[in-house]
């Protein structure tokens, strides 16, 4: 690992531009992280010794960001580079934000802050690498480690926690024996952080490359706290192929397949996760298990049951789980009941191109592909209602099974009887 960082030209203007005003500013944190790591980092966040109100005089155009915690942003091009005053988080409350925020002219006091060893690294191109707490050193052993005593640092906030199993999962990195014992201790301080800070930390883990580190939730004891009905869920059914496309709705699918739809849209709720993902994961757990068919009209059938995106994602969690399974059994042992799919990996094969082609087709899945329109069922007399949508689902049935019949001169006329009786209903 290198400790000269490419920070962008325009963060390193900014850290210039402070200097030429008296101040120290460096990039701090998960930038220089990934940096060191070889990563692309997401963001480059700036710190800095200047109070907000000098950032803005310095830079005029700013964006009060984070304006009661020292971070204004600067924008340059599109990028957005946040700036925030050197500070000491004061006496945390209610175990997730601190009461009030000092700041301070002493970049330790700001390091010393921050969660852990590895994020709490800051750079700038005259000083190098600032590591007062033996970051680097946990970076090349890939260890996640607490900033000063774990278990004050889960105590004074408890996202802490699940940032450690998160960071864990993304980096590949293992768990420092006092912090890990400091998660498993203070796990049950979940209960005061907010469902939507919980699902954002698990929804990081479950799109990382070893998602299957979900288990640390479990092996440390947080299960009962992540939401009511999450404890349900059993440790050793959890199997996410780290080669299933990093999306949400594909790997939070993966994750709760052995739920029932209903209990995997439940625990979705309660994490607030969003309408979208949920119908798609109530989709794919109703899904995964049952056969798309053999003959096209089957397959057509399936494809005509849900948006061609989450059909695209069935296919990709069926082959997934056929995939890791045999990985991880290798052949030696049976593969576990509850991963039994009606299908195998050359059935996939079979059914990625039967899909494709129906598509390449163009045959007729949905009743927006149908020929015939409510419309047109209204134009020739009937009465907007039950029955129209009902005719509308018998064309579709129709034509599922022959697409070469999705003409509105083929349908009309086959379906005028039931068109007519209903048009001379009273
Ligand atoms: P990501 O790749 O998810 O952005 P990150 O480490 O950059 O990871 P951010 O949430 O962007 O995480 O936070 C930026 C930095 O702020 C962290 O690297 C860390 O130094 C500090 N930080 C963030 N959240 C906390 C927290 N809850 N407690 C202490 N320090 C934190
Ligand atoms: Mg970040």
């Amino acid at each position: 690992m290198n400790a000269a960082i490419p920070v962008p030209r325009q963060a390193e203007e900014i850290i210039e531009k402070l200097n030429q005003n008296g101040f120290e500013a460096y990039v701090v944190g998960g930038c220089v992280r990934d940096s060191l790591l070889g990563r692309e980092p997401g963001d480059w966040d700036i710190t800095t010794s200047a109070r907000p109100a000098q950032v803005k005089a310095i830079f005029g155009r700013t964006i009060d960001t984070g304006i009661k915690h020292g971070t204004v942003t600067i924008m340059r091009g599109k990028t957005g580079y946040e700036v925030t005053t050197f500070r000491i988080d004061g006496i945390y409350e209610d175990g997730r934000h601190p009461k009030s925020v000092e700041f301070t002219s002493d970049l330790l006091e700001d390091l010393k802050r921050r969660d852990f060893t590895i994020n709490a690294m800051a750079y700038s191109r005259k000083t190098g690498l600032i590591d007062a707490f033996g970051g680097m050193d946990d970076l090349r052993n890939g260890r996640i480690r607490c900033v000063g005593r774990a278990e004050d640092r889960f105590t004074e906030d408890a996202l802490r926690i699940l940032r450690a199993l998160r960071f864990a999962a993304q980096l590949g990195f293992e768990i420092e024996a006092e912090t890990e014992a400091a998660v498993r201790l203070l796990a049950p301080k979940l209960v005061q952080v907010s469902r939507e800070r919980i699902q954002t930390e698990l929804t990081k883990l479950l799109l990382s490359p070893n998602p299957d580190q979900m288990r640390l939730v479990f092996a440390c004891g947080a299960e009962p706290y992540v939401s009511e009905t999450f404890a349900q869920i059993r440790p050793e059914q959890i199997a996410v192929d780290p080669q299933l496309p990093s999306r949400k709705a594909l790997r939070w699918a993966a994750f709760l397949r052995h739920e029932t739809p209903e209990a995997a849209a439940r625990i979705l709720r309660e994490l607030k996760l969003d309408n979208e993902t949920i119908a798609r994961v109530r989709l794919l757990t109703e899904w995964w298990r049952q056969p798309v068919g053999q003959t096209q009209a089957e397959i057509r059938r399936t494809m005509s049951r849900m948006l061609p995106e989450t059909c695209d994602d069935l296919l990709l969690l069926k082959e997934s789980v056929l995939r890791y399974d045999r990985g991880a059994q290798a052949g030696t042992a049976e593969i576990p009941e509850w991963d039994r799919i009606p299908e195998t990996l050359e059935d996939m094969a079979r059914l990625q191109s039967q899909t494709a082609e129906i598509r390449g087709r163009g045959d007729c899945i949905s009743l927006k592909m149908l020929a015939v329109t409510g419309q047109d069922l209204i134009r020739l007399g009937m009465r907007p209602g039950r029955e129209l949508g009902t005719t509308l689902e018998a064309m579709l049935a129709e034509v599922i099974e022959r697409p070469e019949r999705n003409t509105k001169e083929y349908l009309l006329r086959r379906f005028s009887g039931d068109a007519g009786t209903d048009c001379c209903r009273p």
